[in-house]
């Protein structure tokens, strides 16, 4: 399975500052920003700066570093928000992939919601 990565998809763009963001986080390999359409009190985006298409194709192809990287950037980033369950009240974590997971942008992104009870859900 090879992945095929457009270079002009929205996130690719703000990567490059052709289109702005509001910044959260940035790290050598990862950015955060504000999702443009906000749905939690907390909805932030977290991107490797790779050129990844989701989250099987990171897993599988990225660096060790840019892969702890990632992580600790979505750490950083629910300290920074204040939704850590120790301070906050939590957090959920979603990355959608694919057409089945009704992802829109195809570049790899986590969303990172909070700030108010988020109801149960798996699919
Ligand atoms: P997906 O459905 O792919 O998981 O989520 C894509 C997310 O990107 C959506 O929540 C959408 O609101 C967000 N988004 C789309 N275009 C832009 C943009 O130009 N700037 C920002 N900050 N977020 C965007």
């Amino acid at each position: 399975m090879s992945y095929t990565y457009d270079d002009q998809n929205i996130f690719a763009k703000i990567l490059r500052g052709e289109i702005p963001s509001t910044k959260v986080y940035e790290s050598a390999h990862s950015l955060a920003f504000e999702d443009i359409s906000q749905q939690a009190p907390v909805h932030t985006l977290v991107i490797p700066k790779g050129a990844y298409v989701c989250y099987d194709h990171f897993a599988l192809e990225a660096s060790d570093a840019e892969i702890v990287d990632f992580t600790r950037a979505i750490g950083e980033v629910c300290k920074i928000k204040g939704v850590q369950p120790s301070d906050g009240d939590g957090f959920r974590m979603i990355s959608n992939a694919g057409q089945n997971g009704v992802q829109e942008v195809p570049h790899l992104h986590v969303h990172i919601l909070g700030g108010r009870p988020l109801g149960r859900m798996l699919a």
